[in-house]
């Protein structure tokens, strides 16, 4: 008498799950409920349980915008440089429209947080759900902000 190895258990599971579920095969689509054996019965693809991770929105919802943003966070970061290099006062035109201090603020935040927000996907992933939550509501309420006021001016 041998003990079972892990791929009788592996098998044992898959049985068990494929017991009373409607699972198409990830090759040929063939409901496999009630599968005996780990091997489709239509195309004969090896069959396995696996676990899979669950696609977090509010990383995503947070992540794109900023990486979005860098870019023109890059080009203020320029035009700031070359401002303060000649002399002149940074983004003077700013006081004209001082909504815009918004769009370039965040493109210039985007610089710094989308690397560093990058890096550190763990501490996000660890958040509270509530809190992840604000934060991506916050990120795209200033970018949506950020280029409806950048698309008033330019248009
Ligand atoms: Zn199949």
């Amino acid at each position: 008498m041998t003990a079972p190895t892990d791929t009788d258990d592996d098998t044992t599971m898959l049985v068990q799950f494929l017991h009373d579920r409607d699972v198409e095969c990830p090759v040929c689509k063939y409901n496999l409920r009630m599968l005996t054996t780990p091997r489709c019965p239509e195309c004969g693809t090896q069959i396995k349980l696996t676990i899979g991770a669950e696609v977090n929105r509010a990383w995503i919802i947070t992540i794109i915008p900023l990486w979005m943003a860098m870019l023109p966070g890059v080009i203020f970061f320029s035009i700031a440089l070359i401002e303060i290099s000649q002399g002149h006062m940074v983004f003077r035109n700013f006081t004209k429209d001082p909504q815009l201090y918004l769009t370039a603020g965040f493109s210039l935040l985007s610089v710094l947080a989308a690397p560093a927000l990058t890096l550190n996907r763990r501490w996000f992933l660890k958040r509270s759900r509530k809190l992840q939550q604000l934060i991506a509501g916050t990120v795209v309420t200033l970018a949506v902000l950020a280029l409806v006021i950048f698309l008033m001016m330019a248009g």
